[in-house]
């Protein structure tokens, strides 16, 4: 017997870098820039639903597909934010997060050896879940161009296509890097997707969190012409009412998909999080006023955060959109993000993550780091004391 029983594809994939990030964030004390989820609570309004139901009985399995007034909600708000119209019956199924939806589609939709094109740096789950499908993931590097936007070469997407391409695994707005993909770069996707006939299957956690200074609003691939019969979008409660740990997910698209990712779905977890539901059908119904204060009031930490890390000495990427912003470590005379971000609890008290774990090109990222701004003005302005240590002599 060897020694590990890990079955050997998952070998290489350790422990993820935001349990380690956050368990060195705890050993030293530091303020914890590295795991996005936010500091504080929610709506309120879907708190105090979500206890109502606890006390009111909603204690036990709910259908496979979610709670009818959970699948309503979601396709209302799909409506109401991007217009897109769908069948709550058939064409919505309730996840245990995003994570689980992309973990579903991919044992759904991928037979062993089949590729899926995605982007990198790309969030850790994807290379996992692909992995787990027995799947082959050929990633697109995301690399930042003129002003430091993050742009992909059309040739080099194009080249990831072929024909065993099953499906591109998009998320937009993108973690790490903050990128918010436009309608130009989405159409290729699309058109490549169509001439390839593969499946899409987006991530859109961070569809309230686009910034106004991005190029472009948030644009669901799912609207592009072609596309709404051959995508897979997925969203989560996580991220857009500030309660991560509930793990609250969904996936939407044409009844053959999501009935494919519900026949995997109910093997993995078969439901979850009964009275959570009713209470994110709640958020999900809260007027646009909040969707907006929270967007807003997300752009004023980013902003808070940018003008630390300039201030500290880091070259600072735009940031579109999502939780995250990244940074060029060079200029700090660091060249390497994983030595940078394990030194830094002991430099100054911060902890962030390095963003080349998320690519399999990791040259292309060994020297960017990334922080979260979900937290509280106090923790930014007291973080960005801290890291200001970095660019002063000792
Ligand atoms: N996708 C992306 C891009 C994320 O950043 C995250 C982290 N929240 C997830 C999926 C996971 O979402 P959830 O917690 O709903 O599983
Ligand atoms: N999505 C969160 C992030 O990118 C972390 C989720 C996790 O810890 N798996 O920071």
């Amino acid at each position: 017997m060897t020694s590990d029983p890990l079955v050997e594809r998952m070998r290489p994939f350790g422990t993820t870098i935001f349990t380690e990030m956050s368990a060195l964030a705890v050993r030293t004390g530091s303020i914890n820039l590295g795991q996005g989820f936010p500091d504080t609570d929610g709506p309120p309004e879907m708190l105090a639903a979500a206890g109502e139901a606890l006390r009111g009985g909603a204690n036990q399995y709910p259908p496979l597909p979610g709670i009818p007034a959970l699948r309503a909600a979601i396709t209302a708000h799909e409506q109401r934010f991007w217009g897109l119209t769908r069948d709550p019956d058939t064409e919505v199924v309730v996840t245990a997060g995003a994570t689980e939806a992309v973990a579903a589609a991919m044992l759904a939709l991928c037979e062993p050896g089949d590729e899926v094109v995605c982007f990198e740096p790309y969030y850790d789950s994807y290379a996992a879940s692909i992995t787990l499908a027995g799947a082959v993931r050929r990633p697109v590097t995301l690399r930042p161009g003129p002003g430091g936007r993050y742009e992909f070469d059309e040739g080099e997407l194009r080249a990831a296509f072929g024909p065993r391409t099953r499906l591109v695994l998009l998320n937009s707005p993108h973690n790490p890097t903050g990128k918010v993909f436009t309608t130009a770069e989405l159409t290729l996707i699309a058109e490549l997707c169509q001439e390839f006939t593969a499946y899409a299957v987006t991530d859109e956690v961070y569809e309230h969190l686009v910034f106004t200074d991005a190029a472009e609003p948030h644009v669901p691939l799912a609207g592009l012409p072609g596309m709404r019969e051959r995508t897979l979008r997925i969203s989560s409660a996580g991220k857009t009412f500030s309660c991560t740990g509930w793990k609250v997910g969904w996936a939407t698209g044409p009844a053959p998909l999501v009935s494919a990712v519900q026949r995997v779905k109910q093997f993995l977890t078969f439901v979850n999080a009964s009275p959570l539901q009713p209470a994110v059908a709640v958020a999900l119904g809260l007027p646009d006023g909040y969707f907006e204060r929270f967007r807003a009031d997300l752009q004023g930490r980013r902003d808070r955060l940018v003008s630390g890390l300039v201030e500290a000495g880091f070259e600072v990427l735009p940031s579109e959109g999502t939780y995250f912003v990244t940074a060029d470590i060079t200029p700090l005379g660091g060249t390497d993000g994983a030595e940078f971000c394990r030194a830094l609890p002991a430099r100054c008290g911060v902890v962030a993550v390095p963003t080349q774990v998320f690519y399999d090109n990791r040259e292309a990222g060994r020297h960017l780091i990334r922080f979260a701004f979900c937290k509280r003005e106090e923790v930014i302005d007291d973080a960005a004391q801290r890291l200001a240590k970095l660019s002063r002599p000792a």
